[in-house]
């Protein structure tokens, strides 16, 4: 018992240790999930970010370029504007057509062929037009009224300090009070500003530069002359920044946006005025960085996936094995405490529950008392050795089944090994309680049960205690129910009986016989008598019934009734019945002719070598098998095997004769009648007794008897007392009587004198 609850803590264990592992790797996925998704989305923040970033440079650069290439035009035109010529020739050109030809040459050609400036003007500080023109050709200056204003604010941004080309080092003084930058050699420094305007719908880049001397500082005493020039942006700017800013699709467009992933930068005049949008697709360095990230983030996918899948590999691997787990340790302890063959509780388990209704009854939770019953069955014994253990096993399922099934639900009922079952019932009510669960168990069995298509009557006997009111100890209470039920068994079977304080005293009386008993074998105290069966017809001692006689040296003599279970019980019986045949037979050998009848337990019979046996003791006491009547019980029929049918043929083949012994009492059935060819039937004498006063008992004799005659077999009236019971068993058709009316048993010399008188007798008679 001390296995069960050790085995349960360890599986136990195990079993919580598998689930914590379950439950730690299922943890560790769901964190490795949530990792991840935040690694995703912590991932695509990063690359928005990124993204805005870039755009946000994409726009800053593109800017800058623009204005680099605004500066770079002016730049571009250094040789003209910061010349030395340039100045005289302007300061002549208004009168002087040369002049003027000189600067159409230099600056309206030059710039239309060298820059493609399709437009340009020489514009005095205050805005009026010097000279102007339009792809290289003279143009009335007048054309150059619409951009007057934005001109004025290109100077004006020149003004702006930084505006300047080269190094600047210092300032100078104007006549007119301006200052104006020089270089570190006292050289003023062209002043530049760069714009956009609208020239016929299209955006162009308007640059002005300031003319000054680049040798003779003294040229420049007062505002400079502006070198206007436009250019449209498309295609030669757009072309290079296209090119030089990798953003191939660089275009002015009216709307900032195509698509939601465009960028793009707002174009204004100087003075203000929208001019459109500058447009490109952005690098866009999310999807380059995911790119690059994707092998890594594959490779991670993939560790994630393979993690995952063996995870929950190895999380159901570990549920499954907690949950064998916890199936098998169920089992286990089903096992534990369940009788394998009938599925009832076992001995184990019954203790545990016995133990503890006792508790709660002496404890006062619970009410009443705990009855305890103590089944075993009749001549199950017999069954299992003749029919074969599979329908004894039988046997015992249908017990069981019945048990469960006839008895009360709230009865605890287990199986203790073998044929014995126990109840157990928590219930008021004492000694009533007590018999109406002997009666309720007795009734289980009323009906005979069917096993490979043979019909097996089958009885219980029953032992009752009751606890605490009998013994507060369980294991006390189980012995006092089995000495009870040993009683029962003792007192015929087939009955429940319930425990009483005598019946102790009674066991320790049994156990004590049983080892004296072996003494007085052993000692060769035992003695037999004889009792003669007389015929009902003459009177005359037709044959002798040989009765075993123990004479206790102190107890005195004790019955056969009771010392025989008692040997049969403690394994004695081969022994004890050996030894009375050879007494019998040895003993009576020499008697003038008459029958005699021995009595056979059930046990010899069904000993395997039963018929050796007694071919043995035959050829050993030299006895004539004719003469011998070997009276068995209908005990012996309960089991109709081959093997007990084929040893009583086998003994009458042996010339010995066979008598069914104490027919009428227990469990009779006339059927076994059928089963064997009897040589003669023995009406049991608790019947005879009652025949003089229950009319029943007189037909049902008469029956028997009128049946046994047509059955060819002889009938015996036993325990006949009286005249009128000799008169009747006679008038019903037995031939044969035996009883204290004729005779007592007797020793053996007694009877052979008695036998010799009576063939004396017959021998004066015939003389
Ligand atoms: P049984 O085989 O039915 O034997 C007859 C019993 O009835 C004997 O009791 C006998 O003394 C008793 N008897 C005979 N006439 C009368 C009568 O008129 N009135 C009363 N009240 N009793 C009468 P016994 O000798 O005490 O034997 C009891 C039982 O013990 C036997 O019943 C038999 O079953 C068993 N037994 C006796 N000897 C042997 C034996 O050698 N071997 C075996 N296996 N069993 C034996
Ligand atoms: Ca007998
Ligand atoms: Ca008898």
């Amino acid at each position: 018992m001390g296995l069960v609850p050790a085995r349960r803590s360890d599986a136990e264990r195990q079993i919580a240790s598998g689930l914590r592992t379950g439950w730690v790797a299922l943890a560790t996925f769901l964190g490795l999930i949530a990792l991840s998704a935040a690694l995703v989305v912590a991932f695509e923040h990063a690359i928005a970010v990124a993204e805005d970033l870039s755009h946000e440079d994409e726009r800053l650069l593109v800017s800058r370029f623009l204005a680099r290439t605004m500066e770079s035009e002016v730049s571009a035109q250094i040789g003209l504007i910061n010349w030395d010529e340039t100045i005289a020739h302007i300061d002549a050109a208004p009168h002087s057509p040369r002049d003027m030809a000189w600067l159409d040459r230099e600056f309206g050609s030059y710039a239309w062929l060298m820059f493609k400036t399709d437009h340009a003007f020489l514009v005095r500080a205050d805005g009026t037009p010097l000279r102007g023109w339009a792809l290289g050709a003279p143009v009335d200056a007048a054309q150059i009224a619409p951009l007057r204003a934005t001109i004025a604010a290109l100077i004006a941004t020149s003004m702006r300090p930084g505006m300047t080309l080269g190094n600047e080092a210092g300032q100078i003084r104007l006549a007119d009070g301006a200052r104006w930058p020089v270089d570190r050699s006292g050289m003023p420094l062209p002043r530049w500003a760069g714009g956009l305007v609208r020239v016929g719908g299209n955006p162009e880049i308007i640059t002005t530069g300031s003319v000054v001397p680049d040798k003779v500082a003294g040229l420049f005493t007062h505002a400079p002359v502006y070198f206007v020039t436009l250019r449209p942006l498309a295609p030669l700017a757009l072309g290079r920044m296209r090119r030089d800013l990798l953003l191939p699709d660089l275009g002015v467009t009216a709307r900032p946006a195509r698509t939601a992933l465009d960028n793009a930068i707002p174009l204004a005049a100087p003075d203000g005025t929208a001019l459109g949008w500058l447009r490109w697709t952005p690098k866009s360095p999310g999807p380059i960085k995911l790119q690059r990230a994707a092998p890594m983030l594959w490779g991670w996918m993939l560790l994630f996936a393979g993690v995952l899948i063996g995870g929950s590999v190895v999380l159901r691997r570990s549920w499954r094995i907690a949950r064998e787990l916890l199936a098998s340790e169920a089992q286990a302890r089903h096992n534990a405490l369940h009788d394998a063959m009938s599925g009832l509780p076992n001995r184990v388990h019954y203790m545990q529950r016995l133990r503890q209704d006792l508790a709660a009854c002496i404890g006062g939770q619970a009410r009443g008392d705990v009855f305890v019953g103590y089944i075993d069955l009749d001549a199950f014994k017999v069954i299992n050795d003749t029919l074969g253990h599979h329908v004894g096993d039988e046997v015992v399922r249908q017990v069981a089944l019945r048990l469960r099934r006839k008895l009360p639900a709230g009865d605890f009922i287990a199986r203790f090994g073998g044929d014995e079952f126990v109840v157990l019932r928590r219930a008021e009510g004492g000694r009533a309680m007590a018999d109406q669960l002997g009666r309720q168990i007795m009734a289980v069995l009323d009906e005979p049960f069917t096993i490979s298509g043979s019909v097996i009557d089958m009885t219980c006997s029953c032992g009752i205690s009751w606890g605490p009111a009998q013994s507060e100890d369980p294991g006390e209470l189980l012995r006092r129910a089995d000495i009870a039920l040993y009683r029962a068994k003792q007192r015929g079977r087939a009955r429940y009986r319930c425990f009483t304080r005598d019946m102790d005293a009674s066991v320790k009386l049994r156990l004590e016989l049983e080892m004296e008993l072996r003494r007085a074998i052993a000692r060769d105290e035992l003695t037999i008598a004889y009792q003669p069966i007389v015929s009902l017809g003459t009177g005359e001692i037709q044959g002798v019934e040989a009765l075993l006689r123990w004479h206790h040296p102190e107890r005195g003599a004790i019955r056969p009734d009771l010392f025989v279970p008692i040997a049969e019980k403690g394994g004695l019986m081969i022994v004890l019945g050996n030894w009375i045949l050879r007494a019998v037979f040895g003993a009576c050998r020499d008697w003038p002719s008459c029958d005699i009848s021995v009595n056979l337990s059930p046990l010899q019979i069904m000993a395997g070598d039963f018929v050796a046996t007694m071919a043995a003791i035959v050829k050993e006491t030299g006895i004539d098998p004719w003469r011998v009547v070997l009276e068995v019980t209908e005990g012996v029929m309960l089991d109709r095997s081959d093997h007990v049918l084929a040893t009583l043929r086998e003994l009458n083949r042996m010339g010995f004769r066979i008598a069914l012994d104490d027919f009428g009492k227990g469990y009779s059935s006339l059927s076994y009648l059928r089963l064997f060819q009897f040589e003669r039937i023995k009406i049991d004498r608790a019947f005879v007794s009652n025949i003089e006063t229950d009319a029943d008992a007189n037909a049902i004799l008469c029956t028997i008897a009128s049946l046994g005659h047509s059955l060819r077999m002889k009938v015996v009236a036993e325990g006949v007392e009286t005249e009128t019971q000799r008169r009747l068993v006679q008038a019903a058709g037995c031939e044969l009587g035996q009883g204290y009316l004729f005779w007592k048993p007797m020793s053996a010399d007694a009877m052979r004198a008695l036998l010799d008188a009576q063939s004396d007798r017959r021998v004066l008679k015939l003389a």
